[in-house]
């Protein structure tokens, strides 16, 4: 899937979870930062590959990249595993709470987001016929639906015409929905 698809899924998984369970108080920082928290969550995966704009954000991106890629081993395989999941996961849960100040950004809501937006990525990529790795480092590969015919190419006219719009037709739907969940939300950021 592409970085466009995989950010539209996470917002949408974000805008669900905190609809579904809102958090009683939420400081207009941490609000900023679970926002940006879940696009680059929904990006980790992918930094098995040259292209992706996290490296863009570092100095020296490229260089450091081209060296920290081989520890991905290869594209859609560690970073899209459970190990991986839980690597990502250890890694923000010691780095959020260095360096947010915890009376303006609650680390806890920014790790959520994270990892809402990398367990996105992974469900996106699974409806794609390659699948995903969940077991690496065993050899085998999951998507949904279980028949690889039935699953979607990377960045096809499926994905452009049918993933998009279904994930901004839902989008609307949700909101419409939990309306008043949302607004309280968004009335309890201070
Ligand atoms: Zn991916």
């Amino acid at each position: 899937m592409t970085g466009r698809t995989h950010d539209a899924i996470a917002f949408a998984s974000l805008v669900t979870v905190a609809g579904l369970y809102p958090p009683n108080s939420i400081t207009i920082g941490t609000f900023f930062a679970c926002v940006v928290g879940n696009i680059i969550g929904a990006a980790l995966p992918d930094m098995d590959q040259e292209s992706n704009k996290l490296w863009d954000l570092l100095p020296a991106g490229d260089t450091i990249g081209s060296i920290f890629r081989r520890v991905f081993l290869g594209h859609r395989t560690l970073s899209h595993s459970l190990i991986g999941v839980f690597i990502f996961y250890k890694i923000f849960e010691w780095v959020l709470p260095r360096v947010f100040n915890s009376s303006f950004v609650d680390p806890q809501l920014v790790l959520f987001s994270v990892m809402i937006g990398t367990i996105s990525h992974l469900a996106g990529d699974a409806l794609t016929k390659d699948g995903i790795p969940l077991l690496f480092p065993f050899p085998v590969k999951f998507g949904f639906p279980p028949i690889r015919a039935f699953r979607i190419t990377t960045d096809s006219w499926m994905e452009k015409y049918v993933v998009m719009p279904s994930v901004f037709l839902y989008l609307v739907w949700f909101l419409q929905s939990q309306k008043d969940n949302l607004l309280t939300l968004l009335k309890n950021v201070s």
